[in-house]
């Protein structure tokens, strides 16, 4: 999300869960702050041990919370055709990174309430726990820990309400914008203003806060600053997404490819491709046919003593059908075959033959261009 390293977790149901860095921080933040202020407070005389134990468990159930949050976003997106590229977890939450668009108001909808219901259902059983502990004569130690699950999950899901886009009730705005004015576009600009103004009303709030000699609402100020920044990136994606879908490849490849024959050695592909040519990947062809891509990472895999007796072929990816697309598709539609894990390029094949190819500093220049446009 801010350049940070990001860990992966796993792939639930096919999607590539991923925490941000930041989000160690917070873990670290919310972990201390139970240990050291709010157990010691609300159970007191208890030992450390069992203070670092009650804030670190909690800690990390409001972790899962918000993976469950995020999960019932990607899960609604997943029924209704979308696939995810990638869950982040980051700082306030966390963001679901989509291959398309929701395919109208309707499922937006869905899937923008699907993680704040999810996460006032969470509130509202770890609430039912609390009760029945208490009720049952429970030890504070025992219950407390699900009145503050319950009260953050609530907390979280009214933070995500807000009617800023890319926040969820954001979404929610932008359906219903969406709905009424018939145009994606639109409805995305009408609620990214309404981010903005909104992060300038909590920074208000806070400023306000501060003069009357109370820093209680300082975290708005934070929230306000996130929301802002957040609202106006995402309109302005958004004018690129919808400039990249007006571009079709056909418009943007090399033609013709230039290709790597399989028996060239990595040395000799080296200087005579990497070295002042302009793409870092190439397809590369045997008696006529493409069988895979090499890229400079593929080399800098190999031992540089090992490139003048390792070929091409040796090392090129063979997964082929990934890379695949025809000169009419939109430059927007092939974006996810860009991720860091794919090829880095995209073979541009009319009826069956090679006409051209799209790399990483193809697509980098067009998203500049258009960057530089919207
Ligand atoms: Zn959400």
């Amino acid at each position: 999300m801010f350049g940070l390293p990001s860990v992966k977790l796993g792939r639930p149901f096919g999607i590539p869960l991923e925490i941000d860095a930041s989000w160690f921080l917070i873990l670290f933040l919310v972990a201390s702050s139970l240990t050291t202020s709010y157990f010691p407070q609300t159970v007191p005389d208890l030992g450390p041990v069992a203070y670092v134990a009650l804030g670190l468990g909690t800690a990390l159930a409001f972790f899962a919370s918000l993976v469950l949050h995020e999960l019932a976003h990607s899960l609604v997106a997943l029924a209704g055709g979308v696939k995810i590229t990638r869950v982040t977890l980051f700082l306030f939450g966390g963001v679901s990174q989509m291959e398309d668009e929701p395919r109208g108001p309707g499922h937006e909808f869905l899937l923008a309430m699907a993680g704040p219901v999810t996460s006032l259902l969470i509130g509202g059983a770890a609430w039912l726990v609390r009760q029945a502990l208490y009720a049952a004569g429970a030890v504070e130690a025992a219950w407390v820990p699900f009145e503050y699950l319950a009260l953050i999950n609530v907390m979280l899901a009214l933070f995500n309400l807000l009617p800023g886009f890319p926040l969820d009730g954001g979404r929610v705005l932008r359906a219903v914008l969406w709905a009424i004015t018939g145009n994606l576009l639109k409805a995305t600009k009408w609620a990214s203003r309404a981010g903005q103004t909104l992060g300038v009303l909590l920074i208000t709030v806070a400023v306000f806060g501060v003069l009357n000699g109370t820093f209680d609402f300082i975290w708005f100020a934070v929230m306000g600053w996130f929301l802002s920044t957040l609202s106006a990136s995402a309109y302005q994606n958004q004018l690129v997404r919808a400039a990249l879908a007006a571009i079709p490849l056909r418009q943007i490849m090399s033609t013709p490819a230039i290709l790597a024959p399989a028996e060239l050695s990595l040395a000799e592909l080296a200087d005579g491709y990497f070295l002042g040519g302009r793409h870092k990947t190439y397809p590369v062809l045997r008696d006529g046919h493409v069988i895979g891509l090499v890229s400079i990472d593929h080399v800098n895999a190999v031992a540089r003593g090992d490139w003048p007796s390792t070929t091409v072929a040796d090392v090129a990816s063979r997964d082929l059908e990934k890379s695949v697309a025809p000169p009419d598709a939109s430059v927007e539609s092939v974006l996810g075959m860009f991720d860091a894990s794919g090829p880095g390029a995209v073979l541009v094949v009319d009826e069956g033959r090679l006409s051209g190819i799209v790399t990483r500093s193809d697509i980098i220049r067009v998203i500049r261009e258009s960057v530089r446009r919207a």
